[in-house]
């Protein structure tokens, strides 16, 4: 069978995972597949999904494997995933990782896990003044990556919201989930020779560059795209 490219997107929230995902799929041509946006976009629509999800959301605790990892496999199973796909919040705990090596394995398993750092202070800070397309679900940050017109969205024009789940009661557990759960992925990633760091503290085209650089030292070819940093 062919070989695919699976990337593991890990750090902790508002580390700027999805920001970096979104644009190195542009150039890999591979989706970005980010569960915690596939949860919202069933409570958008209020299936039965996007009920079980709400309460675990709601208090920033992770949704049970079951119901995340059966999603993720039927994802990864649609059209255009079959070239691989850059996973964004998932895994998040061991138990879900050992079940992607699983759908992996027969596809050369798991290509590099980018992890990318910043410190808890900043990680607030970009969680604070996040923004969400409720249309499209681009991200922005009030501060750091504005629209250009505010609190609408550069693509479509849809109004930008805060997630619930950004107030501070809740990142406050779930940093507290990253560090107890998630966390452990790093030395379970790094023992299998597939973590790269990237300093995350820098601008977002910064962080890009960087990123593609560890990806190409681990064998990832990035083809050179448009606006390519
Ligand atoms: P994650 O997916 O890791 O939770 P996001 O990609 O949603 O993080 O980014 C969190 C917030 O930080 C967003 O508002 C985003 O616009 C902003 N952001 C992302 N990368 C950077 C960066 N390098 N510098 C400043 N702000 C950033
Ligand atoms: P995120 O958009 O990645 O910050 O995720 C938002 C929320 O969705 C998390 O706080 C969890 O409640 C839920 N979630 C997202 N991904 C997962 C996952 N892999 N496992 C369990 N819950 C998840
Ligand atoms: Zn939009």
């Amino acid at each position: 069978m062919a070989k695919r490219t699976y990337l593991v997107f890990l750090g902790v929230p508002g580390a700027g995972k999805g920001t970096q995902a979104q644009l190195l799929a542009q150039a890999l041509e591979i989706p970005q597949i980010s569960t915690g946006d596939i949860f919202r976009y069933n409570l958008k629509h209020e299936t039965e999904l996007g009920l079980l999800a709400k309460s675990y959301m709601e208090r920033g605790e992770l949704v049970p494997d079951a119901v995340t990892v059966r999603m993720v496999a039927e994802r990864l199973g649609q059209p255009d995933a079959a070239q691989g796909a850059i996973l964004d919040g998932f895994p998040r705990n061991l138990a879900q990782a050992q079940a992607l090596d699983g759908m992996t394995a027969p596809h050369g398993g798991v290509a590099a896990v980018p992890l990318i750092r910043v410190s808890d202070e900043e990680a607030l800070r970009r969680i604070t003044g996040r923004r969400v397309c409720r249309t499209c679900g681009a991200v922005y940050h009030v501060e750091f990556n504005p629209p250009r017109r505010p609190g609408l969205c550069d693509l479509d024009g849809g109004e930008l919201y805060q997630r619930e789940d950004d107030r501070p009661e809740t990142v406050r557990n779930r940093l507290y989930v990253y560090y107890k759960q998630t966390s452990p992925l790093i030395g379970y990633y790094f023992c299998k020779g597939l973590l790269v760091e990237i300093d995350g503290a820098q601008t977002i085209q910064a962080v890009q560059a960087e990123l593609r650089a560890v990806l190409e030292r681990k064998g990832v070819q990035v083809p050179q795209t448009e606006g390519t940093p």
